[in-house]
């Protein structure tokens, strides 16, 4: 028999009206005789109301608690809408993510899921009950409760789809697919009818909250073909899968960005090797995610180096560097805020050398100054303010003609 995971994310289940829509979408599923695991988020803002009532008691609140907080906002939800299902006449039972068998490493706030032991759940989709399974939420080894990261309710669906072996992973959410740029920004966006692993995978790590980034790469590992849809209507969605067509004329797929980018720069470093990985060593054992590094080699002696961090780990980074400042041998520490990051990405850069120039060219034309560049064969980045975003995006959205329909191939 076959196995549907389907996901809804916060917007969809924000409140019981809405779960009640979810209901149906799952009940006609139900009709076609699949086992369905239905994995959800919290309801609405949840998860961003608990961080800000973490926020008022601590600027570094412990990251074991958060996860313990966090983690509540999806046990809300697969408890409603478990109960809204079984209210219809439906045979449903809800999982908590440690209930569910979901085993990750011992990281907090942003763990990988090791394991999942299908035991705990299969004797259940054998009795043909509806599984709903909290989202976002795992378990370690010892028992503590962890959590994937904002937006890891996906990675959550997209890993008991794999454990599974489901034959559809299904995300329902309040776009109608994955677009050419978020839509919120560029109005005349265009949904992609489908978009390769590879591709998608770049657009999430450099920003398209859409999809969690891992969800994608477990889903490219597992070969499971995803789909992104709306909650809210029928409309085809997105298919995420391994290989799609693209035009030789377009090098771009599509944009993607992040805002609250902030530069840190290390001045009067030791010239070595040594001396760099130092520093990084340091800010990793901290798991600490830095993005894109410039070093700029001075002299034989000196160096200095640079790199983004997310402006929420900017004082953890800031504490780190200050605490090992005699051990890492800088000079000067300096950071610049109110930055941010856009992408190109699309798989047709490889083969087509103008297109970084072109880029430049755009955005230098509208007076954009860019700040920082990394690239690689599927993408290029660059560091503006963050107070020229919007025209950025608008300007590379027409440069890359990404409104224009791809042609069909023949
Ligand atoms: P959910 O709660 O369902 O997981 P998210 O807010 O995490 O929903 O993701 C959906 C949102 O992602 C959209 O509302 C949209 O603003 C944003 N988004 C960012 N980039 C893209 C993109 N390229 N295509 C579609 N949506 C995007
Ligand atoms: N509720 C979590 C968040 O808001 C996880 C998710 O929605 O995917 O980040
Ligand atoms: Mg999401």
């Amino acid at each position: 028999m076959a196995l549907t995971v389907m996901k809804f994310g916060g917007t969809s289940v924000a409140n019981v009206e809405r779960l009640q829509k979810v209901a149906d979408r799952i009940i006609k599923q139900k009709k076609t005789g699949d086992q369905l695991i239905v994995v959800v988020s919290a309801m609405g803002k949840t998860t961003d109301e608990l961080v800000r009532m973490a926020g008022e008691i601590s600027d570094r609140p412990s990251k074991r608690e958060m996860d313990v907080l966090l983690s509540t906002g999806e046990q809300v939800t697969i408890a409603l809408l478990s109960m809204v299902l079984i209210q219809r006449g439906y045979d449903a039972i809800s999982f908590t993510g440690w209930q569910a068998g979901i085993k990750t490493e011992d990281v907090h706030e942003s763990a990988r899921i090791g394991a999942i032991d299908t035991s705990l759940i299969r004797p259940h989709l054998k009795k043909g009950t509806i599984v709903i399974v909290a989202g976002f939420q795992g378990v370690t080894e010892i028992g503590e409760i962890t959590t994937l990261g904002r937006g890891g309710s996906d990675t959550s669906a997209v890993a008991l789809a794999a454990a599974f072996g489901a034959a559809k992973c299904e995300i329902y959410t309040d776009v109608t697919g994955v677009f050419t740029t978020d839509p919120r920004y560029v109005v005349n966006a265009r949904k992609l009818k489908e978009i390769s692993y590879d591709e998608m995978l770049e657009m999430a790590y450099l920003g398209a909250g859409v999809l969690h980034p891992r969800a994608v790469e477990y889903a490219k590992n597992n070969h499971i073909e995803l789909v992104v849809r709306s909650s809210f209507s029928d409309e085809e969605g997105t298919v995420i899968k391994e290989e799609v067509f693209m035009e030789k004329s377009k090098s771009v797929r599509g944009l993607a960005f992040e805002k609250n980018v902030t530069k840190v720069t290390l001045l009067g470093l030791p010239n070595s090797v040594c001396a760099v990985s130092k520093v990084f060593d340091a800010i990793a054992a901290k798991h600490i995610n830095i993005d894109v590094i410039v070093q700029n080699v001075l002299d034989q002696e000196k160096t200095s180096l640079s790199f983004t961090v997310d402006r929420d780990l900017l004082n953890e980074t800031l504490d780190v560097l200050k605490t090992q400042e005699k051990a890492l041998h800088f000079q000067h520490l300096i950071h610049e805020s109110g930055l941010a990051k856009v992408s190109i990405v699309g798989s047709g850069m490889a083969s087509n050398p103008g297109v970084a120039a072109q880029m430049f060219h755009a955005l230098a034309e509208k007076g954009i100054k860019v700040k920082m560049i990394s690239t690689s064969e599927i993408k290029v980045s660059t560091i503006i303010d963050e107070d020229k975003l919007q025209e950025a995006l608008e300007t590379l959205h027409d440069t890359f003609r990404l409104t224009e329909e791809e042609s069909v191939r023949l």
